[in-house]
């Protein structure tokens, strides 16, 4: 990470991220510049009517309902299982025992050819990135955008222009369509930093952004898991007693204003997939199912955005494609 960043609040929770964090282990450099980089999804595409025949009787329709996402990867040693000295699962056949499919906002630069990932960091276990990727979306899992370069975009902005903030992006996009075939819908931007200008340019070429702000419908906000602060040797800022409470800590506190879907932000690290076993168990014994980002938007996207809709009754129109206010 070139530049770190501290900017969790003391207090916490709704506060930032992410892959900037001090804990955070994992940075590294473009393969194709110079740039320093803190480093990091195909939408399946369903259709309404899918959609309708699928929920037709059933009580996910209007039910409890999480999108799991990954940020940061493709790490095919966290995907796939490191071989090296702490053998760990990977966290795809975690997904896969427990019929999973999440959503992955993956790095650009991460997919060019010969990418293993960020050598000073990450364990090479024989397989690209872009290999990686295919394997995600073979399985059913949704590809989403991450940006190219993994910069932090507001002060990317500043250094360089909009122009450039639009174009990293589009260059992120670029290279997961080469992979997967579909335009991807969605932007996660590093540590949800992005400017309104850059924000509302890039609604215009139809990224819907994902966001923390309290300006958008709780079920339409990220849940931030603090995951990143529980990696490496000292992680003196994980939730106590452990990730997993701590994100069923949010859940529950949103529950009790009434939300019951979720989009929860994790990242593609070791100590996050192991701890998915039991965060996917949990949730489950709580009546949730786990959908992808796009089956989640679907379902809950039109019902978020009505109270939205009526706070901002006489200002216009509102659509939850902008997720990103
Ligand atoms: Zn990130």
């Amino acid at each position: 990470m070139g530049q770190v960043r501290v900017l969790l609040s003391v207090a916490g929770l709704a506060v930032l991220c992410a892959c900037g964090g001090l804990h955070y282990p994992t940075s590294g450099t473009d393969p194709n510049s110079s740039s320093p980089l803190v480093t990091q999804g195909v939408t399946a595409s369903v259709t309404s009517k899918d959609l309708s025949a699928r929920n037709a009787g059933s009580a996910y329709a209007a039910g409890k309902l999480i999108a799991l996402t990954f940020d940061d990867g493709p790490r095919p040693y966290v995907l796939f299982g490191s071989k090296g000295g702490h053998v760990a699962p990977g966290l795809v056949d975690v997904l896969e025992q427990n019929g999973v499919k999440a959503t992955f906002f993956v790095v650009g630069w991460r997919l060019t050819p010969k990418t293993w990932g960020e050598p000073r960091h990450e364990e090479d276990i024989g397989m690209t990135c872009i290999d990686a990727a295919e394997q995600l979306t073979k399985r059913g899992h949704e590809l989403e955008d991450h940006t190219y370069s993994h910069m932090e975009l507001r002060s990317a902005e500043k250094k360089m222009g909009e122009p450039w903030v639009t174009h990293d992006v589009d260059r992120g996009a670029q290279a997961i369509k080469a992979i997967t075939g579909t335009q991807p819908r969605y932007l996660r931007p590093p540590d949800w930093m992005i400017t309104s200008d850059a924000r509302r340019e890039l609604q215009h070429h139809g990224y819907h952004v994902l966001t923390i702000s309290s300006e958008n419908p709780m079920a339409l906000r990220d849940v931030n898991s603090l995951d990143y602060l529980c990696a490496g040797k000292n992680p003196t800022g994980c939730p106590r007693p452990s990730l997993v409470d701590g994100v069923l800590k949010q859940v529950e506190q949103r529950e009790k204003r009434g939300v019951y879907t979720h989009i929860l932000a994790f990242h593609e690290l070791t100590s996050t997939a192991t701890v998915m076993p039991r965060l996917i168990t949990d949730l489950k014994a709580r009546g949730y199912r786990f959908v992808t980002l796009a089956e989640y938007m679907d379902m809950v996207a039109s019902k978020a955005d009505q109270p939205v809709k009526q706070q901002a009754a006489g200002k216009g129109h509102i659509r939850v494609a902008a997720l990103s206010r």
